[in-house]
């Protein structure tokens, strides 16, 4: 599927990005334009490629195929200028557990070059921003999974990126964490330009926040645009994300299977309950 979004706002262009492993295609050459100041959601089933594509992007997987240019920096040219620009949140979070929270923020400010006084006063807001500030100095193996996520979400907006990539931002919070970080990401692109990349399976978070979707299935684009857009794609007209997106995905793996089975000239159930229904 053809991305047609006017790339003159773009933040990133990713253009014929393909993955494979062995003869297995993770990631077939997908196409994405992540414009200023927007929240773009990557939605898709397990395995259909979100993370290795995600993980691309951020620089820490090699692609088989394709380019990735951050802020007019080629990721594969310019690395180091175009990761200084991306913050990156995995689903997982990789902290340094014996460290405490502070030292662990300005480490990351000390990692993109900044200065003493802007580390300090970052790390005081951000801190405040995440309540995270009574437990400054403490080690961060005694922090929850949720704590630990909220202080991932600390560093990586540290720097100041222009782009924030995020792998699933809502496992570990709880209720007060979610509402923060919607709001956040909607403040984050609206008052300072941010854009953010977001990979998720909590349809109602993408539904609130993104302004544009892209879905994934197999390593493939099948369907991309506002919710409205899709709305209009699936037939769903009044349709929830969920909704929308069970339909889209659905409709996607019956094409799929009517294909392969075409290819091995047998017949699927969908074929059988068509010639059924026109017989009666
Ligand atoms: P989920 O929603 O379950 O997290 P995902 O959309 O993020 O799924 P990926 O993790 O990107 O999916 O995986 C896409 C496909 O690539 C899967 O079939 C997975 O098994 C395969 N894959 C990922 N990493 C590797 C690897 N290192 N070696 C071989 N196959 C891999």
């Amino acid at each position: 599927m053809t991305d047609t979004t006017d790339s003159t706002e773009a933040l990133v262009l990713v253009r014929g990005l393909t993955k494979r492993y062995g003869d297995f295609t993770a990631v077939d050459n997908i196409e994405l334009t992540v414009p200023v100041g927007q929240v773009f959601g990557v939605l898709g089933p397990n395995g259909a490629g979100k993370t290795t594509t995600m993980r691309m992007i951020t620089g820490l997987i090699e692609p088989t195929d394709g380019s990735i240019v951050i802020d007019d920096f080629d990721l594969n040219e310019d690395t180091v200028e175009a990761k200084k620009v991306t913050g990156f949140i995995p689903d997982r979070p990789y902290v340094y557990d014996k460290l405490t929270a502070f030292e662990y923020l300005r480490f990351i400010g000390g990692l993109y070059g900044m200065t003493h006084s802007d580390i300090a006063d970052r790390i005081d807001e951000l801190l405040t921003l995440f309540e995270l500030r009574e437990w400054s100095g403490n080690l961060i193996e005694s922090f929850s999974h949720g704590m630990k996520q909220r202080l991932v979400f600390a560093g990586a907006l540290l720097p100041r990126p222009r782009l924030l990539v995020i792998d699933e931002p809502m496992v570990g919070l709880d209720p007060k964490g979610h509402h923060l970080v919607k709001t956040l990401f909607r403040s984050l692109v609206e008052e300072e330009e941010m854009s953010i990349l977001l990979s998720t399976h909590t349809l109602e978070v993408a539904e609130e926040v993104c302004d544009q979707i892209v879905i994934i299935n197999h390593g493939h684009i099948i369907a991309r645009g506002t919710l409205g857009e899709l709305r209009l794609e699936s037939g769903e007209t009044d349709g929830t994300l969920e909704q929308v997106f069970l339909r889209i995905t659905e409709e996607s793996q019956d094409e799929r299977d009517q294909s392969v089975a075409r290819r091995f000239g047998r017949e699927t159930d969908s074929d059988t309950g068509h010639r059924a229904e026109e017989a009666s």
